[in-house]
């Protein structure tokens, strides 16, 4: 049986108790799905979630508006990353490509929120570019100003849900000023003219990833988030609030990690007796238990100061990502270990984990970046 006890610290309330367990009890029912055809997964994952309401944290209830609460998207993220990698990023995606929405967005805007959260809209967050991706003041992409519309062009990479998305957020120049100052953000619809799909990227773990291409895409003045120039603030509130929710996936995939291995060793025999009762076994399951408990602390912290309301928790954020995230890696390098040649078959459930770990450490952030990140919030602080 999985450990538990972590929700019983004082970081949650007894409804996210009782999430936490609503929603693993869904996933032992729904998932996985079937991955074959990783475009129909999403879809059949995002109208399931929707269906059954467990995408309505991702983004503002405009008939009840109030702060996403950061350790709901947490819990659940943690908890959908335990049973299928896919599911969870299903459900990140559906908050992060409205995030800017749900912070900045008009009425009008708005009213897109009501069908993301229903899982009857498909959303997608475009602000890297092929030669602006940690470097995000780079960027390269125009929105230049036609009559009453924005016209959209350049290109964005690496776009989850490119290809599938029904409306995408996206980051582009409009040169209010130079470097980061000169960027705002847009809601852009699948079928706007001038945008289309240049190239589909496949990974290591699979799931819907696209290059896109904007040639004079038109949009109205209506489409701009906040005022022309807020589009770098946008971005960083944005990644403010989600990112300590991809260290909350991590932690789901070490968590599965431990608890597979805890069950290889108990059953395995090597040399006449159960591999748990070798030492050195136990060292490794320490190891694991304790970076799977400290990461834990790391990610439900930094929710937890959000949702108390902060309004920025940089620091917290980049420590929960970068620890959740690294340490998610070397507990599952170590469940592989465990499993010997079983843990490198294809298809096999460390296997698996051991693939989906590793774009966390890359995305939202890569790991050196979430390092500058903390030395300076600390070093500014001192
Ligand atoms: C699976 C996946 C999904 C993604 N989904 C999205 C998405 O939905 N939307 C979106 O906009 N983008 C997305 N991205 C893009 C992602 O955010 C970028 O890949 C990331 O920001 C790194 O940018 P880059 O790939 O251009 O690498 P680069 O910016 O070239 O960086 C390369 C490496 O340099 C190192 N580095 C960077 N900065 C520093 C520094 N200051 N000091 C020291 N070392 C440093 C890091 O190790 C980094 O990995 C996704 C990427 C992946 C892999």
């Amino acid at each position: 049986m999985a450990d538990r006890s972590f929700l019983n610290w004082p970081f949650f309330e007894d409804r996210h108790r009782a999430l936490a367990e609503q929603l693993n009890a869904w996933c032992a029912k729904n998932l996985p799905v079937d991955h074959h055809d990783v475009d129909a997964a999403c879809r059949e994952l995002v109208a399931k979630l929707g269906r059954d309401g467990w995408l309505k944290p991702t983004a503002l209830d405009t008939n009840n508006p109030g702060p996403l609460d950061v350790r709901t998207l947490c819990l659940t993220r943690e908890t959908l990353a335990r049973h299928d990698g896919l599911a969870d990023f299903a459900f990140a995606m559906q908050g992060l490509g409205t995030g800017a929405l749900s912070l900045f967005g008009t009425p009008e805007q708005q009213q897109w929120l009501a069908k993301t959260r229903a899982g009857k809209a498909i959303s997608a967050f475009a602000l890297s570019e092929p030669r602006s991706g940690s470097d995000v003041a780079n960027m390269e992409m125009t929105a230049t100003r036609d009559g009453g519309d924005y016209l959209l062009s350049g290109e964005k990479t690496w776009i989850s849900n490119g290809g599938i998305a029904d409306l995408y957020v996206v980051f582009a120049r409009t040169g209010e000023a130079p470097g980061a100052k000169g960027l705002s953000a847009f809601i852009v619809p699948a079928e706007t003219k001038g945008l289309s799909t240049a190239e589909r990227l496949e990974v290591i773990a699979p799931h819907p990833l696209a290059r896109l291409c904007f040639e004079n895409a038109r949009v109205p003045s209506s489409a701009l988030i906040g005022r022309p120039g807020d589009g770098f603030r946008i971005a960083m509130s944005v990644l403010d609030v989600f990112r300590s929710t991809v260290g909350a996936a991590a932690l789901g995939f070490a968590r599965r990690a431990l608890d597979e291995s805890i069950g290889r060793v108990a059953e395995r025999k090597l040399f006449g007796a159960p591999m748990a009762e070798l030492q050195m076994v136990q060292g490794h399951i320490a190891d694991m238990a304790l970076d799977v408990d400290a990461a834990a602390l790391l990610v439900y912290r930094a929710a937890w100061t959000k949702d108390m309301g902060a309004t920025r928790v940089t620091r917290e954020a980049a420590m929960a990502k970068l620890f959740a995230t690294d340490k998610a890696q070397e507990v599952i390098d170590k469940a592989v270990q465990l499993h010997g040649g079983d843990g490198v078959r294809k298809g096999h459930i460390v296997e698996r984990l051991y693939r989906e770990i590793r774009a966390l450490r890359i995305y939202e952030g890569a790991s050196d970046v979430q390092k500058v990140v903390i030395a300076r919030q600390v070093m500014g602080a001192a």
